[in-house]
């Protein structure tokens, strides 16, 4: 993962190593969770609501911003309320943030759409997932519900915290001056965003934006061509390679975004709006299957500095197959390594990872703890 190490390493540090006694005396950052979900996910819901209440915010008690394009019904509410140790708003999304906008004949988005789905792209033939991507890369931060609101912390349904977060990440965000962190990068499927780089590539071409370094993170290495073999005619014209974009091809990294401690004010920016507003006017979002994921990374790449990017290496999470468990990550002086985004489906290995955990960090007395489960 040398992209990862990149951020690891020269610009971006853990902000604070090992457990410590929380320490909840300083004010609040002007801050909350955001969760979009649906009725049906209230199980799922209320796993993440245990595991994020039982690491972090049990001592912190941010506040939580529900948002849903139907209806939450009264057995949500209630019981999200039940779970929840901070305040809790119940938003609706409107028209204006979900679904077609009128510049797009809903016909042809269909059929672009179900073309995905007889393709076999993963959730490429499902509409809603198409109008959540959407959502997520162009709208959220302007739901009114979260007009107060300068950071956020975006929460799933089914994802798990291992390790307690024994400080305030936001505030340590503020303090390191950092607009956007991460705990897990991968690779997103190629044939969701065929030509996302083309356009963002172009976006930067056309703002005459110059790198500022984090760009390259999302760049393939170009393999070394070796000499240039002599020519004939030194008058004669290179040859042109029509695939090669610019030079650059993207390497399908993204920070995956169920995961986000971000500040708002960067997807509110006229920048990040410009660049959301070319890429939806390209019509990737129905043609193609573009997640908010790799949009909020291109967005960033183009935009941020590699500074700017806090790499959460210290969080141990998982989120359906994928986690991340700080044990391997770089930047940690801890044992174990290398680096890596653990998919552990061998419950034996599981099992042995827990046992590691447990006798290297086990729950104090004060019941702060650092465990992988
Ligand atoms: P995955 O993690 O990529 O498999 O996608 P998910 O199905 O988990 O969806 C991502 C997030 O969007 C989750 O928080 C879902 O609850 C939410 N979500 C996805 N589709 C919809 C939808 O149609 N309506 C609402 N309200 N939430 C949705
Ligand atoms: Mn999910």
């Amino acid at each position: 993962q040398p992209a990862i190490r990149k951020i690891s390493e020269k610009h971006d540090k853990v902000f604070v190593t090992g457990c410590q006694e929380p320490d909840t005396s300083k004010p609040r950052a002007n801050a909350a969770f955001v969760v979009l979900a649906r009725n049906k996910e209230l199980d799922g819901v209320i796993e993440s609501i245990k595991s994020i209440e039982r690491h972090f915010n049990r001592w912190y008690h941010y506040p939580y911003v529900f948002l849903n394009d139907g209806d939450f019904n009264q057995t949500f509410i209630d019981t999200v309320k039940n779970y929840t140790s901070g305040t809790v708003e119940f938003g609706k999304v409107g028209p204006d943030m979900w679904g077609y906008p009128d510049w797009v004949d809903p016909k042809v988005a269909k059929e672009g759409i179900n073309k995905q789905g007889d393709n076999a792209i993963m959730y490429g033939g499902m509409e809603s997932y198409h109008f959540m991507c959407r959502f997520y890369s162009g709208f959220f931060f302007h739901h009114p519900l979260l007009a107060k609101y300068e950071w956020y912390w975006r929460l799933e349904p089914e994802i798990k915290y291992f390790c307690d977060i024994t400080y305030d990440p936001f505030l340590q965000m503020i303090e390191n001056n950092k607009t956007y962190g991460f705990t897990i990068a991968v690779k997103e499927l190629r044939e969701t965003v065929p030509n996302i780089f083309r356009y963002a590539s172009a976006y930067k071409r056309l703002h005459n934006l110059t790198s500022k370094g984090l760009w390259e993170m999302f760049v393939e290495p170009q393999p070394d061509k070796g000499p240039e073999p002599p020519q004939d005619d030194p008058l004669k014209p290179k040859e042109i390679d029509p695939d090669a974009m610019e030079g650059e091809s993207y390497n399908m990294c993204h920070f995956w975004s169920n995961f986000e401690i971000a500040r708002l004010d960067f997807f509110r920016s006229k920048a990040y709006t410009d660049f959301f507003r070319m890429m939806d006017r390209s019509g990737g979002f129905w043609m193609e299957r573009w997640g908010d994921a790799p949009i909020h990374s291109l967005a960033a790449g183009a935009l941020l500095a590699t500074r700017d990017i806090h790499y959460f290496r210290d969080f141990g999470y998982r989120h359906t197959t994928i986690q991340h468990c700080p044990a391997n990550a770089p930047g940690l002086q801890l044992p174990r390594q290398p680096f890596l985004e653990l998919t552990t489906p061998d419950p034996r290995k599981r099992a042995e990872e827990d046992a590691y955990w447990e006798a290297f960090d086990p729950p104090r007395e004060n019941g702060v703890g650092c465990r992988c489960r």
